[in-house]
């Protein structure tokens, strides 16, 4: 059986990794969301075990001593962690795993699973990103400025991924995606299996 791919993707802040995550989701029913663990509050709306596993500093701790994360590292303060249970025993068993990570997370899981795709998606603009930063209105100004002098930097770690996708519209970089997976699903590599044609003539 084909194995599931292990498709990592990664933007700065604001870049609209999660609308664009959401989408492949409804439209691939074969992809599967991993849920990261976080010590960060959930926001309204956020529920525990959907968009986050929410943990106390001391869980996320234990987690960390108990060897549960795949990777996991700390953005803005706060820690947030691949949970490693079920995603070999998922892709094994054909599915798709999908990992929305920053890229300090990326570069770890690209050093242990080198046959992931790392895709990094980017915003059609600097001025673009902080409009949307502003009108997402869940940062004060401070964090506002954090956040876009730190997007700068981790725009350059993009150099590190396998595949650029401008998000300019949802649509477009969701369709890229697709392209991208397509392409990925048809290499030899992952399917040296239909070469195999027992016996011949
Ligand atoms: P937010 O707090 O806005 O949901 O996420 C902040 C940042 O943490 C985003 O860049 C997101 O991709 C990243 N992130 C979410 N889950 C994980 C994870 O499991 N590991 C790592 N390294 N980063 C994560």
């Amino acid at each position: 059986m084909r194995k599931g791919l292990l498709i990592v993707i990664s933007g700065a802040s604001g870049t609209g990794k999660g609308t664009v995550c959401k989408k492949l989701l409804a439209e691939l029913p074969e992809v599967v969301y991993s849920i990261s663990a976080t010590t960060r509050k959930p926001r309204p709306g956020e529920v525990n075990g959907k968009e986050y596993y929410f943990l106390s500093v001391d869980e996320f701790k234990t987690w960390i001593a108990e060897e549960k994360f795949l990777e996991y590292a700390e953005v803005y303060g706060n820690f947030y962690g691949t949970p490693l249970n079920k995603i070999e025993e998922r892709l094994n068993r054909g599915d798709d795993m999908l990992l929305e990570i920053d890229v300090q997370g990326a570069l770890k899981v690209k050093k242990k699973c080198p046959d992931g795709i790392y895709i990094f998606l980017l915003p059609p603009s600097l001025e673009e990103l902080k409009n949307r930063i502003e009108g997402r209105g869940t940062e004060n100004p401070e964090s506002l400025s954090r956040r876009l002098k730190n997007a700068v930097a981790e725009i350059k770690i993009g150099l590190e991924y396998d595949y650029v996708v401008v998000n300019d519209t949802i649509d477009n970089a969701a369709a890229q995606i697709k392209a991208i997976l397509t392409a990925e699903r048809l290499k030899v590599a992952r399917n040296a299996d239909k070469f195999d044609f027992k016996g011949g003539f």
